[in-house]
């Protein structure tokens, strides 16, 4: 049975991960609360480069919920049709617009029954709006957070729920607000779905997981020489390494030989 994580593995592991990045932060582009709130809605089930990417001519035309409102579903279905469940998200986005300006004087309500009342709205949503925009300590479990809870031992549920209680009660508060940023971006670029980072992972030594990956050409999978080979170097144990010797001039030259080879 694995060893659940105590109060101080906690602290070392939300450290370890502060340390590698001291300042993290959503990667959806947004100007204000409004459009933090669409972006987030818009992000079910889409990646945020392809939300970004869809958002920047939207948020240019329409900034604020009666703009937004005016544009209505159909220009803001064209604007976003590059992202997946398009038309129903046009339909909440619209549909949350007029909400907040029938409801809520046009303003985005820092309140979480109230935000969840809106079209396309959970908690997972709110959560995030309740963060980003508000400052408060609430972890949003998506995809991400689910499986690095899990897998690490951190706070392990079958629910996102169950994971985000779990979360609140492992995660130190000194640590809470920037809780889901850190995991999110531990899942997104090092502790992936299919082939985790570990041998460059920060937190490894804490991690609970069993199948833990090994780096190609060591013995154990612990960093022998090897830079981090994720997108983001910053949340990986590169900075430890040996660095890398360069191919030697023979080596070299047969790879040039194979290759003209293959080209002749
Ligand atoms: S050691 Fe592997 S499984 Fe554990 S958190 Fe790091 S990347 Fe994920």
């Amino acid at each position: 049975m694995r060893r659940s994580f105590s109060k101080t593995d906690a602290e070392r592991f939300f450290a370890l991960l502060r340390t590698a990045e001291p300042e993290p932060k959503t990667e959806l582009r947004y100007l204000n609360a409004f459009t933090l709130l669409v972006a987030v809605v818009l992000s079910a089930q889409a990646t945020d480069r392809s939300v970004n990417k869809a958002t920047a001519g939207l948020f240019e035309l329409a900034d604020t919920p009666g703009k937004m409102a005016a544009l209505g579903e159909e220009i803001i279905a064209h604007h976003i049709r590059t992202i997946g469940l398009y038309r129903t998200k046009a339909k909440n986005v619209a549909a949350l617009s007029r909400a907040l300006i029938e409801q809520h004087h046009g303003e985005v309500p820092r309140d979480r029954a109230a935000l969840e009342a809106l079209p396309g709205v959970g908690r997972k949503t709110a959560n995030v709006v309740l963060n980003v925009a508000f400052g408060e300590p609430t972890i949003a479990v998506d995809t991400h957070i689910f499986r690095v809870a899990n897998r690490t031992g951190l706070a392990p549920g079958k629910t996102p729920l169950a994971v985000e209680m779990g979360l609140e009660r492992i995660v130190p508060a000194a640590y809470r607000q920037q809780a889901h940023h850190w995991l999110i971006l531990h899942g997104r670029y090092v502790c992936m779905a299919r082939k985790p980072h570990c041998p460059v992972c920060t937190v490894r030594g804490l991690c609970r997981f069993e199948a833990k990956t090994a780096e190609p050409g060591t013995a154990d999978g612990t960093l022998e020489g090897r830079g981090a080979r994720t997108r983001r170097g910053a949340f990986a144990l590169d900075n430890t390494a040996e660095p890398v010797k360069p191919r030697t001039q023979k080596a070299k030259a047969q790879r040039r030989k194979v290759h003209r080879a293959k080209r002749a």
